[in-house]
C-alpha cells in the first residue's frame, strides 16, 4: 500500500528534477532541474513553447519515465526508487489518463473500452459492466453504451476516454492536450466537464499550449527550455 497525500497537502512533489536525452554524443536537457509542488485537489495547466519538456514532464507525472536526477514523490513516495512493475501498479491503481486522440480501441464498444481498466485490476463481469454503466451516466453517454468510438463525435469519444480514465477511482487525472482535437466549443464542454471532476477531489494535470483552455485550471505552470519560468495560481 501506497502511503497517502504529505501532511501539507501535496500530492506530487519535484524537487530538482532533470532528465537528460542522450543523442549520439550529445546530452539533451528536457527538463533542467525542475522543482514544483501540486497539492490534492488542485488543477494544473503545464504550458510551453514547443520542446520546452511539456512531455517529458507529464511522462515523468504518469510514471511513464523516471528521473535522471532528483526526487519526483507522488503521495510521499520517491517513484525514481520504484521498480517497473511497482510503477506499472501505480499507474493502474492511483492514476488516470487522458490524450488528444482519445486512445479508444476501435474494435470495442463504449462499455468495453470503459471496462478495459477493471479486468486489468481483476473485476468480475458484472461489477465491471454496472461500473461502466454508472461512468457513462456520469459523462452524460448512458444512452450509447454499445455504439463503437467511431459512430460517436470526437467530443463524445472524448467522454468516453474521460469514463475509462475514471474507471479504477483515481485521485489524479492527467490529460495530454485534451481538447487539442476538438473545436473549441466542445472544448470548452470538455473542460468543464474536468473542472467538475476536480470540484468532486480529483487533482488534475494538464498540458496544453492553448491559453483559453488553461484559463480553466487552478493554477499555470509555464515551461521554457526545461525549467518553470512561471507559476501562476493561489497557493502554489
Ligand atoms: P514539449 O512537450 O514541450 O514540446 P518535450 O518534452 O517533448 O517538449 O521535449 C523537450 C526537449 O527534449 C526537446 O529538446 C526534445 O527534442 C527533447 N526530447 C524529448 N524526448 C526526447 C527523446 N526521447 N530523445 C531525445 N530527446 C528528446
Amino acid at each position: 500500500m501506497v502511503p497517502d497525500a504529505t501532511a501539507d497537502g501535496a500530492v506530487i512533489e519535484l524537487d530538482d528534477v532533470r532528465k537528460i536525452y542522450r543523442m549520439g554524443t550529445e546530452d539533451v536537457p528536457a527538463l533542467a532541474g525542475v522543482s514544483v509542488r501540486f497539492r490534492r485537489g488542485s488543477f494544473w495547466a503545464i504550458m510551453g513553447p514547443s520542446g520546452s519538456g511539456k512531455s517529458t514532464m507529464l511522462n515523468l507525472l504518469g510514471c511513464l519515465d523516471r528521473p535522471t536526477s532528483g526526487t519526483y514523490r507522488l503521495h510521499g513516495e520517491d517513484v525514481g526508487r520504484l521498480s517497473d512493475d511497482a510503477l506499472s501498479e501505480l499507474r493502474l491503481r492511483r492514476l488516470g489518463f487522458i490524450f488528444q486522440s482519445f486512445n479508444l480501441i476501435p474494435q470495442l464498444t463504449v462499455r468495453e473500452n470503459i471496462e478495459l481498466p477493471l479486468y486489468y485490476l481483476g473485476w468480475e463481469a458484472p461489477a465491471a459492466a454496472e461500473r461502466a454503466r454508472e461512468l457513462a451516466d456520469r459523462v452524460g453517454l448512458g444512452n450509447r453504451l454499445a455504439h463503437r468510438p467511431t459512430e460517436l463525435s470526437g467530443g463524445q469519444q472524448q467522454r468516453v476516454a474521460i469514463a475509462r480514465a475514471l474507471a479504477n477511482d483515481p485521485d489524479i487525472l492527467m490529460a495530454d492536450e485534451p481538447t487539442g482535437n476538438l473545436d473549441s466549443a466542445t472544448g470548452d464542454q470538455i473542460m468543464e466537464l474536468l473542472r467538475e471532476l476536480n470540484g468532486q477531489g480529483k487533482t488534475i494535470v494538464m498540458v496544453t499550449h492553448e491559453p483559453d483552455i488553461a484559463a480553466h485550471a487552478s493554477h499555470r505552470l509555464h515551461m521554457r527550455d526545461g525549467r518553470v519560468e512561471q507559476v501562476e495560481g493561489e497557493g502554489s
